[in-house]
């Protein structure tokens, strides 16, 4: 069993559904367990078009090879709806693999750490609140200027049954 790392983000329709509908999906992958989820975030988009993005990240163990929960990942994408029109298309959902254990993956389909975390608050902010061990104050310090909030814990609390159960203390 592996430590994993699931970066979610989401630009169209409702976004913070979307987000929420994944995380109990990835909840319920094959081999896998879910250990925590962050807050849900709302950023601006970088790298990409289209309105703020909302943006969490989960804490997985699986049993799943790294690509086996690629795969999985992109079939949750598909089932989301996600079309790829252009490059940095808005999207109703984008499922990133941020880190497989401390393992160090170069393939055609799949790059783990994933190449451009460290460039992206709405990544590593989140990934401090589940996984402090995993973020570095100079890795933090170096997005600080990029706009993000993290939503009220109402924000997203207020539907009733919607949110995944989840544990949102730090791994040890
Ligand atoms: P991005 O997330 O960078 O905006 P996409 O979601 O469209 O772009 O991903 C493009 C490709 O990135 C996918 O086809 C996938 O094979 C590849 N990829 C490489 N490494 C990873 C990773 N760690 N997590 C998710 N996708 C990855
Ligand atoms: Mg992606």
């Amino acid at each position: 069993m592996v430590s994993a790392y699931v970066a979610l983000g989401a630009n169209l329709g409702d976004a913070a559904a979307t987000v929420r509908w994944a995380i109990e999906r990835l909840a319920l992958l094959p081999k896998t367990t879910l250990l925590a989820c962050s807050s849900l975030y709302r950023s601006d988009p970088v790298d990409a078009v289209g309105p703020d993005f909302i943006n969490a990240v989960v804490a997985l163990r699986t049993a799943l090879s790294a690509i086996g929960l690629l795969g999985e990942l992109q079939g949750l994408e598909q089932l989301a709806g996600r079309e790829r029109p252009y490059h940095h298309a808005p999207r109703t959902l984008d499922l990133d693999l941020l880190l497989y254990g401390n393992d160090q993956i170069e393939s055609p389909g799949l790059s783990v750490p994933h190449p451009r975390m460290l460039q992206r608050a709405f990544v590593l902010l989140p990934l401090a609140e589940i996984a402090p061990h995993r973020v570095v104050a100079a890795q933090l310090q170096a997005v600080q200027s990029q706009r993000i909030n993290r939503l009220e814990r109402q924000a997203h609390a207020g539907m009733p049954d919607a949110g995944p159960r989840c544990c949102m203390g730090a791994l040890s």
